[in-house]
């Protein structure tokens, strides 16, 4: 497929995309409390993509039967929501795509429920530092693995671990566009960062060691060894300058 390089018209319908999902993983964020069960957090993403005029961009990808991602605690991504309740101390990360006239925004956050550990309070700060410091290294004329190794960096000088098997992604008509943009590996690499791209930066950072394994349902993906793990997404366009955060509120 190759990468493409959005025009700055298709770059503003998809920053009214991004601001669709941010403003929905707002909405959920409130939300987040002791006793909520996940399904109520599927129903109300339904609601508000259709009062904004988009549809979800999971929903029926590959089969899979939610408008949200709901992981909980040693699950990272791709949880479904259920009839699972929240409860004091957990932590859950919300990963959202909207498609609005015909383009995509993706993002997602973990957040704790009530009081949680420190341990995870700094599992979650490190995580989403390591997005920021992905954001910061996307700039143009830098290489894709620039992005990469700022991640692992960022993630493994804190003495956390980054999740080899999932990775970001390109983004815009479809969900997944070229590029792969892995959350480790070298600097210096890869393709050359050019405006007009778009791409949605994703780390996933576990408390424990990298290793994954998907569960018997084929969809959540949980750590292998059972430590907690964080999400932090956002969709980005690639500027002259600083890259541009597509998934935020005005
Ligand atoms: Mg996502
Ligand atoms: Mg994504």
């Amino acid at each position: 497929m190759g990468i493409i390089i959005k025009s700055p018209p298709e770059i503003d319908i998809m920053r009214q995309a991004g601001r669709i999902v941010a403003a929905i993983l707002d909405v959920l964020k409130k939300r987040i409390e002791p006793g909520i069960i996940t399904e109520e957090l599927d129903a109300i993403t339904a609601r508000e993509l259709s009062r904004h005029g988009a549809i979800s961009s999971f929903k029926g990808y590959r089969g899979f039967p939610a408008n949200l991602c709901v992981s909980i605690n040693d699950e990272l991504v791709h949880g479904i929501p259920g009839k699972r309740v929240l409860e004091e101390g957990d932590i859950v990360s919300l990963d959202c795509g909207a498609v609005f006239q015909g383009f995509h925004g993706d993002a997602a956050l973990t957040v704790g429920v009530g009081r949680i550990s420190s341990q995870a309070e700094v599992l979650l700060k490190v995580t989403e530092g390591a997005l920021g410091a992905g954001i910061a290294a996307a700039r143009s004329g830098a290489r894709l693995g620039d992005i990469s190794a700022a991640i692992q960096s960022f993630v493994e000088s804190r003495g956390l671990s980054v999740v080899r098997e999932y990775v970001g992604h390109g983004i815009g008509r479809q969900m997944h566009e070229d590029p792969q943009i892995p959350n480790f590996g070298p600097p210096g690499q890869g393709p050359l960062l050019q405006k007009g791209m778009t791409l949605a930066l994703e780390p996933m950072v576990n408390a424990g060691g990298w290793r994954t394994k998907v569960s018997s349902t084929g969809w959540t993906v949980t750590t292998a060894n059972g430590s907690l793990s964080a999400h932090f997404e956002q969709t980005i366009a690639i500027t002259d300058g600083e890259a541009e955060i597509l998934t935020k509120l005005d």
